[in-house]
């Protein structure tokens, strides 16, 4: 780093809890992207920030480094305001797939950012491709023409959006960096920011299947990102979301885009829809379509129950090359599992817990996620999960559906599902599916 500081130096400095000013972090991303940097010192200075963190200059710095070390995407010339959704992260959380069509048929354009699963975790991408064509492969440019053209496209992270962050999300990977606040948000917002969005909406999962732990930590990670957006004149509005169970029923790639269109035909489960409509209005407001939350939610039911938004879903799948006729009956165009097992009840009482981390985990070991980023994926593969805490049950009714590849693997989603529902006798008291709504104005506690 010609007339900056090494990047030894820069390790020493974090090491010892001090301050790295902009320009070393502009010059820092500029090599990560052009791949200049050795790994070992790269992931020494990772793990330094991991145990120092980064303060909210230096996150700030980063951010707008890895934003510098890529392209944007040019529609500002667009009538409709550009407005995204991010999700920390979930199991059977096909919000996204749902919201994106739902919000551009109600007139926001939508650049939609997605990712792969990782960990427990699923990723919209990965969910999409189960559609057979299915291309989330798109240039920029492609991506704006589409946009342009239909008001929504969905796609991954390409060479061209902020590269220092590709390279040092898959050295986070790697080396166990992943879990901190200011690598997260700076990480998500310098992806987001490329889409010269004018407003963001976050989904932070809350609960034992979440990523974060704790509610102190969703607040410092949302905190941050409404930071980041607002120097960028973008909004960002966080709502906290129960991630005690999975979301819906179906888990699992295949599984997950059937239920979606049926969630887009205005039927699929509560949780989804009432997810997707929360979603929706914030982003109904955040693109100037209207100011008023009731008016938001009748304009998305009407376009649920109109078929609107899923002639808007048919739109982004034929743009994007895949079969169309998903829309129509998705449960014969995706892959179908060879083996389908019930999952019973050993019991009589009430379900306690369904633990969203053993679902993911099961969905894994059945070949249907990933433990590194480079790991295929089956779509096949997954549960349809049917009772949820608080329902009563009874000896030998099925819980699950087990959805395998072969017996082998079916007996691991198995042993994932006898850790995932924990029965007992007492009654449930259920969390509400929202707890929070954060922007810039603050925190709101949601009955
Ligand atoms: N998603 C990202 O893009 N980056 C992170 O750091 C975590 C989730």
């Amino acid at each position: 780093m010609t007339g900056l500081l090494a990047l030894r130096d820069l390790i020493e400095r974090k090491r010892d809890g001090g301050h790295i000013d902009p320009a070393n972090w502009q010059a820092f991303a500029r090599e990560l992207a052009a791949g200049t940097l050795p790994d070992y010192q790269v992931s020494a200075l990772l793990m330094a920030i991991f145990f120092r963190g980064l303060d909210a200059d230096e996150t700030v710095a980063l951010t707008e480094a890895m934003l510098a070390s890529g392209k944007t995407m040019q529609l500002s010339h667009l009538a409709q305001r550009r407005v995204d959704k991010h999700s920390v992260g979930g199991v059977g959380d096909k919000v996204s797939i749902v919201l994106a069509p739902l919000v551009a048929a109600c007139g926001v354009a939508v650049p939609m950012l997605s990712g792969r699963g990782l960990g427990h975790t699923g990723g919209t991408l990965d969910k999409l491709e189960a559609i057979p064509g299915f291309q989330t492969r798109l240039s920029l440019a492609q991506a704006a023409a589409q946009v342009e053209r239909i008001g929504c496209v969905i796609m991954g992270q390409t060479g061209e959006i902020a590269p220092a962050d590709r390279t040092l999300y898959s050295m986070r990977d790697a080396t166990a960096t992943v879990e901190s606040i200011p690598l997260i948000a700076s990480s998500i917002m310098s992806k987001k920011l490329a889409e010269g969005l004018n407003g963001l909406v976050l989904d932070v999962k809350t609960g034992s299947g979440a990523f974060l732990q704790t509610l102190e930590d969703d607040l410092t990670l949302t905190r941050t990102m409404i930071a980041l957006g607002a120097r960028h004149d973008c909004p960002v509005v966080a709502l906290l979301t129960n991630m005690d169970s999975p979301l819906g029923v179906a888990c699992g790639n295949a599984n997950e885009i059937v239920e979606s269109v049926h969630s887009l035909k205005g039927g699929g489960p509560d949780d989804l829809r009432e997810l997707a409509l929360r979603f929706g209005a914030e982003m109904l407001i955040l693109g100037g379509i209207t100011n008023d939350p009731a008016d938001a939610r009748t304009r998305l039911e009407r376009a649920l129950s109109s078929g609107k938004a899923l002639d808007k879903f048919r739109e982004i799948v034929a743009a994007q090359g895949g079969d169309i006729a998903i829309c129509d009956d998705p449960a014969l165009v995706v892959a179908a599992a060879k083996v389908r097992e019930d999952y019973l009840s050993p019991r009589d009482g009430i379900v306690q817990r369904v633990e969203p981390r053993a679902v993911g985990k099961g969905i894994t070991a059945m070949g249907g996620g990933r433990t590194k980023m480079a790991d295929l994926v089956d779509p096949s593969v997954g549960f349809q999960i049917l009772r949820k805490p608080g329902d009563r049950v009874t000896r030998g009714q099925p819980l699950a559906t087990i959805l395998a590849r072969d017996a082998a693997t079916a007996a691991a989603g198995r042993a994932a599902l006898d850790a995932a529902f924990v029965l007992g006798d007492g009654e449930v008291q259920r969390r509400p599916l929202v707890s929070h709504r954060v922007t810039a104005a603050g925190v709101e506690a949601l009955l």
